[in-house]
């Protein structure tokens, strides 16, 4: 007798090629399956785990915006193209790739994988990335990567960046990330990411070379800086004047919390200051961004539900700028358009074959952000 019939003598024998034939409440709860052997009997076993969510993506040109955030869990959001992720609740693979990190606040969900992150950028030789940090956490941040040197027993090496509100830090050249306060229930930096670009002025616009090195030996300044804001990225908040910065305002994409969408959470997210649907559709007045990626939904939070409201209480132009980080559905139709469209854009002009139309978008089912 096998250890299961010994274990189940009302099951009978082990199922040859067993079949999942129920769901029970009951069992379901327990984490078990009931499945058919090939005598007709019931069996039970254990469920398989749940399928990790792969990362969410979007593709705002010429920044992808990538990750996984979901309140009280983990978020993680990375910009690929300016070597940049924005806190580390976990660590995601692609993570490490990343040179710069910003961590907005200490709380468990947004900072739980920055040792495994110092560590793993050590272990495969990818040299230390700089830790961008609320300066009023940076102690406490640099007691804990301290503490996990202690119990690895090797030097990780780590480079924190602690930024007061306001301050600037250069990421590449002539890009800059500033930190500005958010309002949370513990201390919380939003981040800027703003490109400075030198301009000649305008009354010496015309000038020639010689003419503008002279006035420059005259000792005047010939240009100015043009400051241009590319993305900003604003974790757990309360409504609060940065919503209304220029540099956030004005970012071609802005990264943004929006933890409850129900009508009736609203109360809720006051109580743990953060941003529900409807300050984001008040904000959508005065936000000029291209795309408002939203990010840390909790899983009581529709995503489809959200997005009537949105398009019911909103201009069609500005429900059009908001995207989902984790709607994988959507987004991965808004993919396929976008490569059609840069297939389609190639083949008009090569006078190439046209690709074949993406599929049409399935209807719509929730996901659960
Ligand atoms: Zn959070
Ligand atoms: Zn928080």
């Amino acid at each position: 007798m096998s250890t299961w019939e010994a274990e189940n003598p009302k099951l009978g024998g082990l199922p040859d090629r067993p079949r999942v034939v129920s769901w029970g409440a009951g069992v379901e709860q327990c984490g078990l399956v009931r499945v058919k052997a090939r005598s007709g009997v019931l069996l039970v076993l254990p469920k398989p785990p749940p399928r990790e969510s792969s990362l969410g993506f979007l593709f705002v040109p010429p920044y992808r915006v990538q990750g996984w955030s979901m309140a009280g869990e983990q978020t993680c959001v990375m910009v690929p193209e300016l070597d940049l992720c924005f806190d580390i609740g976990q660590c995601p693979r692609a993570a490490l790739a990343a040179k710069h990190l910003c961590i907005s606040h200490g709380h468990m969900d947004h900072i739980g994988g920055l040792a495994y992150w110092c560590s793993q950028r050590y272990f495969q030789g990818m040299g230390p990335g700089s830790i961008i940090v609320p300066a009023a956490i940076a102690k406490p941040i640099a007691n804990m990567i301290e503490s996990y040197r202690a119990l690895e027993e090797q030097i990780t090496p780590f480079d924190l960046i602690p930024l007061e509100p306001e301050q600037e830090h250069e990421i590449k050249n002539n890009i800059y990330v500033r930190a500005f306060p958010l309002e949370h229930t513990v201390a919380t930096s939003g981040y800027a990411v703003v490109e400075k670009r030198s301009k000649l002025r305008e009354e010496y616009v015309g000038k020639t070379q010689d003419e503008l090195r002279a006035i420059k030996d005259s000792g005047k300044e010939i240009t100015r800086i043009l400051e241009v804001p590319l993305v900003a990225y604003l974790s757990d908040t309360a409504p609060c004047a940065a919503l209304v910065r220029n540099d956030v305002r004005k970012a071609q994409v802005v990264i943004a919390e929006c933890t409850f969408s129900e009508p009736d959470h609203l109360e809720r997210s006051k109580v743990g200051r953060h941003l529900h649907l409807d300050h984001i559709i008040e904000w959508l007045g005065v936000l000029e961004c291209e795309k408002l990626v939203l990010i840390h939904g909790s899983r009581r939070s529709n995503v489809i539900e959200a997005r009537k409201r949105l398009r019911q209480l909103v201009k069609p132009e500005q429900a059009e700028k908001v995207e989902f980080l984790m709607d994988h559905r959507t987004n991965k139709e808004r993919y396929e358009r976008q490569l059609y469209e840069a297939q389609k854009a190639e083949a008009i002009r090569t006078g190439g074959r046209m690709p074949p139309p993406p599929r049409p978008p399935m209807r719509p089912r929730g996901p659960r952000v």
